[in-house]
């Protein structure tokens, strides 16, 4: 027998995602699948998402590299923009669209040699996120010098939100009106939403969403009774040993866990080395049989335990969902002091299955 441990990927949640958001916002979708796509397959995903997405988005131009290099031929936005020449160039040549966040990325389109109409650059202006992007003073300027630019085929303005999960903060709202006012009468598209953004802010809502986690099913705003969403990726495995505990007897590594009163535990091969956080705490709901229960202990690198105690039906064998339909993902890691982006992207070790659109013969 082998692990029984997997990452089991629906790519019908996965399509149901994605026209789920296209409703709400309208507009064209860039389909944001960086870091492998959250940790559930990057070309699968994209393959998944032919005739439903507009396009694709990826941090780096060597996720997009991967991408082309699979066969996909859709426009794929690189959010970061090229870190060299060679980036550029390369650009052109896959046509990758590039964002343009500092002077440097400028200085590199500005200085390449590139056949006339090129490359397509999304200017990204800084809006109050204070990370990446122009000042919104510079936007008028620099959206002109690059619609002079011959190498550029098409400009987009876009900008990105600090807390667009929180609905009672302003700052979505003062981001989108400084944004309105830096670019006013500017021609071309806009894009602002991520997830959140087209979830929670449709006055917002542009020319393009770029919507990530929401895809894989997660809501970024944590609401308890979800948003439509479907779930995309279950983390799952099996009971693979059982034992009894002794009132008083202390469970695996270090002080996580000790019975107060017989306690039957089911191993589960499957641990932080996969992704599980090491920080999920003894009560962080798992299911069993289909019946929630709970993690009990520390979680070990290779393995977890969870309690078996009011199940007397659950033995070895017993299907074991750490993640998915049954457990919200954003349940696992608000208890483990963390965000689902996070969690989803950690996945490893653990084979992946496709399930769903693509994988059907
Ligand atoms: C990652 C990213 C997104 C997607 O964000 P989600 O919160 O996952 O929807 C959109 N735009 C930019 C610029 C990003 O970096």
């Amino acid at each position: 027998m082998t692990r029984p441990s997997v990452a089991r990927i629906d790519l019908d949640a996965l399509r149901h995602n994605a026209r789920h958001l296209q409703a709400l916002h309208g507009g064209r979708q860039l389909a944001v699948l960086k870091a492998d796509a959250y940790g559930h397959g990057a070309v699968d995903c994209a393959r998944a998402l032919r005739g439903l997405s507009d396009g694709l988005a990826v941090a780096f131009v060597d996720e997009a590299r991967a991408l082309r290099a699979a066969g996909l031929t859709a426009p794929i936005l690189v959010l970061e923009g090229a870190f060299d020449a060679d980036e550029v160039t390369f650009a052109a040549a896959a046509s990758l669209w590039l964002v343009v966040h500092q002077d440097r990325q400028l200085h590199l389109i500005e200085q390449a040699s590139l056949p006339d109409g090129a490359l397509q650059v999304w200017l990204k202006v800084d809006s109050g996120m204070h990370r990446a992007g122009f000042a919104p003073e510079r936007a008028r300027e620099l959206h002109q010098r690059l619609q002079a630019d011959p190498r550029v085929g098409s400009v987009t303005l876009m900008s990105h939100f600090a807390r667009a999960d929180e609905p009672g903060c302003d700052l979505t709202a003062r981001q989108t009106a400084l944004f309105e006012q830096a670019t006013a009468g500017l021609p071309g598209p806009r894009s602002l939403c991520n997830s959140a953004g087209v979830l929670a802010w449709p006055s917002a809502h542009r020319d393009w969403a770029r919507p990530g986690i929401a895809l894989y099913g997660a809501d970024p705003l944590l609401r308890p009774q979800g948003c439509g969403l479907r779930p995309v990726m279950t983390l799952a495995s099996q009971v693979f040993a059982e034992r009894w505990l002794a009132p008083g007897e202390p469970l695996g590594c270090g002080t996580g866990f000790t019975a107060t009163e017989p306690t039957r535990v089911g191993l589960v091969a499957l641990g932080y080395a996969d992704g599980y956080p090491r920080t999920a705490p003894t009560g962080t709901p798992v299911a069993v049989e289909g019946r929630r229960s709970r993690l009990i202990g520390r979680v070990s690198m290779d393995m977890l335990t969870v309690d078996l105690t009011g199940l007397p039906d659950a033995g070895i064998g017993s299907p074991v969902e750490l993640w998915g339909a049954q457990i919200p993902v954003n349940e696992v890691a608000g208890l483990a002091g963390t965000l689902a982006y996070e969690l989803l992207c950690n996945v490893k070790r653990v084979p992946r299955h496709g399930v769903g659109y693509a994988t059907r013969a």
